[in-house]
């Protein structure tokens, strides 16, 4: 017999399957991500179509077959969802590659509970912010995300002989190596570069700021730059990532 089981969570993405079927990747509160089939959503009479888009808060109910590996959506309800993005296709924009990089990153059926509280919290603040204003929040939750799942650079001290580096002068960057190095370290690493202060009070602040204190904090290009190969490197050389990530 089918076990019926129910979560909370956000449509990520989906995509079509066959004729009239689609593939939602559904971020759960209670089981991670999963990837669910919706079995005749796209016949225009079917409820459901409405419900399963990304970015929609639902409640769905679902099961899995015997010896299949895929869960079946049975029912679905929405339960809320962020209108100030949905309207601005800027600000939608954004939360699709995010959703992306939560795709790529999150593995199914995972529990992950402070990823999807920041996830959230990330949904309140860009919906509600202008969209000059979401980019530092954006910022935020790659580096905040990768924390969380692993994979933080280390900002604060040498990672080779631990010494605090943290406002000090002739600072080097490892991205391979995934953190700073003082002046006497980097000379052994190949693939530093010399970080500028400022930079590396960017990523600081991103790493550990909460958003609310964010919101007027300049950030330079090269931070941003410097995020990105740090994303590219550390998650995944393939080329789907790169185009998506900032
Ligand atoms: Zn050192």
């Amino acid at each position: 017999m089918d076990i019926l089981k129910k979560a909370t969570g956000f449509i990520l993405l989906r995509k079509n399957f066959r004729s009239t079927s689609k593939i939602i990747d559904f971020y759960s509160k209670e089981y991670g991500r999963l990837l669910l089939l919706a079995k005749g959503i796209r016949d225009g009479k079917n409820y459901l179509n409405g419900s399963l888009e990304p970015l929609n808060c639902c409640e769905i109910i679902f099961y899995k077959k015997e010896n299949q590996t895929i869960y079946f959506v049975k029912d679905a309800f929405l339960l809320y969802n962020f209108p100030l993005i949905i309207k601005e296709y800027k600000k939608y924009s954004q939360i699709f590659d995010l959703n992306r990089f939560l795709s790529f990153i999150l593995p199914l059926e995972e529990k992950n509970e402070e990823v999807f509280r920041l996830y959230l919290l990330t949904l309140f603040f860009i919906n509600f912010l202008p969209y000059d204003k979401i980019r530092n929040i954006i910022l935020s939750f790659y580096l905040k995300t990768i924390a969380l799942i692993g994979f933080q650079p280390s900002l604060l001290a040498c990672l080779k002989c631990e010494k605090k580096l943290f406002q000090k002068k002739d600072v080097f960057f490892d991205t391979k190596k995934g953190g700073i190095l003082c002046s006497n370290c980097q000379k052994e690493s190949k693939n530093s570069f010399l970080i500028d202060k400022k930079i590396l009070e960017n990523l600081w602040h991103l790493s550990f700021i909460p958003y609310s204190k964010l919101l007027d904090y300049q950030i330079f290009p090269e931070t941003e730059k410097i995020i990105k190969i740090y994303l590219n490197y550390h998650l995944t050389d393939s080329l789907t990532l790169r185009k998506i990530l900032l």
